[in-house]
């Protein structure tokens, strides 16, 4: 089964009203995405996406062009289950047959952005198809599952103090035992981020997990200031506390703290993660698969997590499609133990292919339809697809 072509489309949906919310990025009144579709020359479809922006928003015209005019016609003919090869032809460029004969790398210039999100992108829909043809979840296909269930968590919480706990109340009251809030610059102050998690503790007891994520946008100072003053609170993690380009500074507020440290959502491929467990700067490793090279390169990021005893936690905000290529490396990987799951008004979590999430009572079973699990709405692609 060869890939006959591969198409890429910018899904723009906006927000329900209701729905929306505010934080460091802004109120985001559209969740956006790139499609990604390989076709084979037996007719198979594979789903695949890619992103432009960690958050739901962002202009991924530059992905559909390096998918259409970069990556397509290098791809095309080549064997669907190749997927590590496909990944090492895309990543390598001309010297490809150099880094296939000597066995390293060769990178193009573009080894690390939006190229690799469009790699990502393809990497997710080749798992599709060869789920699909060997009629296996991809899950099967990567080792098996590591456990029959995994707890997901809520991923919300841009309320103020006042209402934070009233928020994360609501996502427990659905079965939720753990449940991520904003904080950082949204804020403008420290003091008000920890006045937030204090009010979050109060209002949920002890028992609850409480991930913090300050989206990078903390000085060092500050972050070492706000792990401070919550010592005491029992967090779960503080991800991404300062900006992604500061390395050593994450690393030297680990130091200082006991609360675990997570980041890695706005990573690329495994080279990032090595250089961020060489300088001692994570506890939780957070590869998106839609981002950091696709599930192909997930896999190595989270044996890079079990080789350091680290827990691994991929970026689950996106689609349905991000989220399942999220579900089952976390199944696959023996250090992952729990799931991101968005609770901002996404409707490309729930209309963008025809099956529910899955999450019942705040766990999610392994998976076990063949590849994704997921069939296109074609009515809603067709709906809210940008023309380039
Ligand atoms: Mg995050």
């Amino acid at each position: 089964m060869k890939i006959a072509d591969i198409r890429a489309h910018w899904i723009s949906v906006p927000i329900p009203t209701t729905g929306q919310w505010r934080s460091d990025y802004g109120r985001l009144t559209t969740f956006d995405m790139c499609l990604v579709k390989v076709l084979t020359d037996d007719g198979r479809v594979g789903i695949g996406e890619a992103k432009a922006a960690v958050g739901a928003s962002g202009s991924c015209a530059s992905i559909v062009a390096c998918i259409k005019h970069e990556l397509r016609d290098k791809l095309i003919g080549q064997s669907i289950h190749d997927i590590t090869r496909i990944w090492e032809l895309s990543y390598n460029g001309t010297r490809d047959h150099y880094a296939e004969s000597r066995g390293r790398t060769f990178p193009i210039l573009a080894n690390r952005g939006t190229t690799i999100s469009a790699m990502s992108g393809i990497d997710l829909a080749l798992w599709d198809l060869k789920g699909q043809d060997l009629g296996a979840p991809i899950v099967s296909l990567l080792g098996g599952a590591c456990r029959d269930q995994m707890e997901a968590y809520a991923s919300g919480g841009w309320a103020d103090a006042a209402a934070i706990g009233e928020q994360l109340s609501g996502y427990v009251a659905q079965g939720f035992k753990g449940v991520k809030m904003r904080v950082g610059s949204m804020d403008d102050t420290v003091d008000y981020s920890v006045e937030r998690v204090r009010a979050a503790r109060d209002a949920l007891g002890p028992a609850i997990k409480i991930m913090t994520d300050a989206h990078g946008t903390f000085s060092v100072p500050e972050a070492k200031r706000f792990c401070r003053e919550l010592e005491d609170e029992n967090l779960y993690w503080f991800e991404e506390p300062i900006s992604t380009d500061n390395k050593i500074g994450t690393a030297e507020l680990r130091q200082t703290t006991s609360i675990p440290i997570a980041a890695g959502e706005s990573e690329f491929t495994r080279f990032d993660f090595i250089e961020l467990l060489q300088h001692r700067a994570l506890d939780v490793l957070q590869p998106d698969p839609a981002i950091c090279g696709g599930i192909t390169e997930c896999m190595r990021i989270g044996a890079l997590a079990a080789a350091y005893q680290l827990e691994l936690a991929p970026h689950c905000w996106g689609s349905a499609i991000s989220f399942m290529a999220g579900v089952n490396v976390a199944f696959a990987s023996p250090s992952a133990v729990v799931v991101e799951f968005s609770l901002g008004g996404n409707p490309l979590m729930y209309d963008l292919c025809h099956e529910d999430p899955g999450v019942v009572d705040g766990y999610i079973s392994a998976p076990t339809r063949p590849g994704l699990g997921l069939t296109l709405n074609d009515d809603f692609v067709k709906e809210y697809s940008k023309t380039l």
